[in-house]
């Protein structure tokens, strides 16, 4: 074993004890041993980790290390019998150099020991552990500094506390009397304290009854919600069906416009031409040399012409003055209801040996344009802006006379044309906005 070898006692590392301390002069192990602080424990055995290294130590029982003195410790039996260098003692005498070497490593061993047993902390320690130690030591060093700062300031400040009740220094009287006041004020707080514990009672019961009116409010309200949500539903669904019912009146409105702007009358009484014939429902009226129209034909057309002469002015309310028509298909006739009353046929036979029944064919006829006379003039007094391009004057309508007898067949077509013209400006006056 190396004589300056050691054990840091923290990490256990094996360290080189320095030379100043394996050569210890007698004189500086006694000012160490007089600078160590007094024995505060008691630690009579080294560590078990200390023994086992240090295996010199083991085999000395008796040994106390704090009572013993310096003279004494450079005076203890060497390395006792059972080790190598016991047994290498016996087996040679051993040198002086070797004799003072195991020496000093021993009072260096003890030296360790002793400041140990002095100390909280086990030597030998290695630099690294030294210096761990130290910075640990230092912070706790300033931790009490720091401790011992606050003392005092606690301290001064009790002292300057304590120094300043002395100063006011109030009598005995003066305390009874605050003493006094303070139980007035606690029996006046104490009074207001329970006025406002009734107060608070009083509030919770409020407090109380509003939460159960918010209740029911909110009950209210969701219900509100509900109904309002139910006619919001409601309203949508009448918007709908308005709507749909707008859609309808539209539609309707569209078609009823429609079927007011067609004419009835003009279905019923279809004026038109066939060459030079004016026609009324498809039927001629008038005949000319080369078409021979049948009197059929042209009594049933003149049935249809006084059917509609008729017809206006029963719609338009008016009445004749002189006449009264008498509509019968293929054998209308007009009456004369002043003087002599008579009877006019409106239709012809062709016959020419018939000269009395043609003569009342051409008076009938005569009596018809005079009707057409009277309703145009009653339509021109309504409605002075109606044109009629044919005036009627007697037995003449657009300068063309209106009998057939003594009268080319074309004129008298010809005025047939013009009366079924006439006609038709009195049906479309009549039928036509304000008057239909
Ligand atoms: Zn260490």
């Amino acid at each position: 074993m190396n004589t300056s070898a050691a054990v840091c006692q923290q990490c256990k590392d094996v360290i080189q004890l320095d030379p100043s301390l394996v050569d210890i002069a007698p004189s500086a192990y006694d000012t160490i041993i007089s600078a160590l602080p007094p024995a505060t424990r008691s630690r009579h055995t080294a560590p078990r980790s200390a023994q086992a290294k240090h295996p010199q130590l083991a085999p000395l029982p008796n040994e106390s290390f704090v009572l013993l003195q310096d003279s004494i410790i450079r005076n203890v039996p060497p390395s006792p019998p059972g080790t190598r260098s016991s047994r290498s003692a016996v087996s040679k005498p051993r040198s002086n150099s070797q004799q003072e070497a195991e020496s000093s490593t021993r009072s260096t061993v003890r030296l360790l020991h002793l400041i140990s047993t002095r100390s909280d902390i086990d030597h030998p320690l290695c630099r690294d552990c030294t210096h761990a130690l130290l910075q640990s030591l230092q912070a706790t060093a300033e931790e009490l500094k720091r401790e011992r700062d606050g003392y005092i300031a606690f301290a001064n400040k009790e002292l300057r506390k304590e120094k300043e009740r002395e100063a006011e220094g109030l009598s005995k009287e003066e305390t009874d009397k605050k003493i006094e006041k303070l139980k007035v004020d606690e029996r006046s707080l104490i009074e207001q304290l329970k006025e406002l514990e009734i107060e608070e009672q009083q509030l919770s019961e409020e407090l109380a009854n509003l939460e159960q009116e918010e209740s029911l409010l909110e009950l209210e309200e969701a219900n509100f919600w509900r109904n309002h949500n139910d006619n919001i539903l409601a309203l949508d669904q009448q918007a709908s069906l308005l709507a749909s019912l707008r859609a309808a009146y539209a539609a309707d409105s569209a078609s009823l416009e429609k079927l007011e702007r067609s004419n009835v009358y003009n279905d019923a009484f279809c004026i038109g031409h066939d060459g030079v014939f004016g026609t009324i429902n498809g039927l001629r009226l008038g005949r000319v040399p080369g078409v021979p129209v049948e009197w059929a034909e042209i009594n049933a057309a003149w049935g249809q012409t006084l059917l509609l002469l008729h017809t206006i002015a029963r719609k338009l309310d008016y009445k004749f003055e002189n006449y009264r028509l008498v509509p019968m298909g293929s054998f209308s006739r007009i009456e004369k209801t002043t003087g002599d009353k008579a009877s006019y046929e409106l239709y012809g036979s062709g016959h020419v040996g018939r000269l009395l029944h043609n003569r009342r064919f051409d008076l009938g006829m005569v009596a018809f344009i005079d009707c057409l006379k009277s309703l145009i003039d009653y339509i021109k007094s309504q409605d002075p802006t109606v044109d009629f391009p044919h005036a009627i004057s007697r037995e003449k309508i657009g300068d063309v006379s209106i009998k057939l007898q003594f009268n080319q067949e074309e004129a008298w077509t010809r005025s047939l044309r013009h009366v079924l013209l006439a006609l038709k400006i009195c049906l479309k006056w009549a039928t036509n906005g304000v008057n239909g």
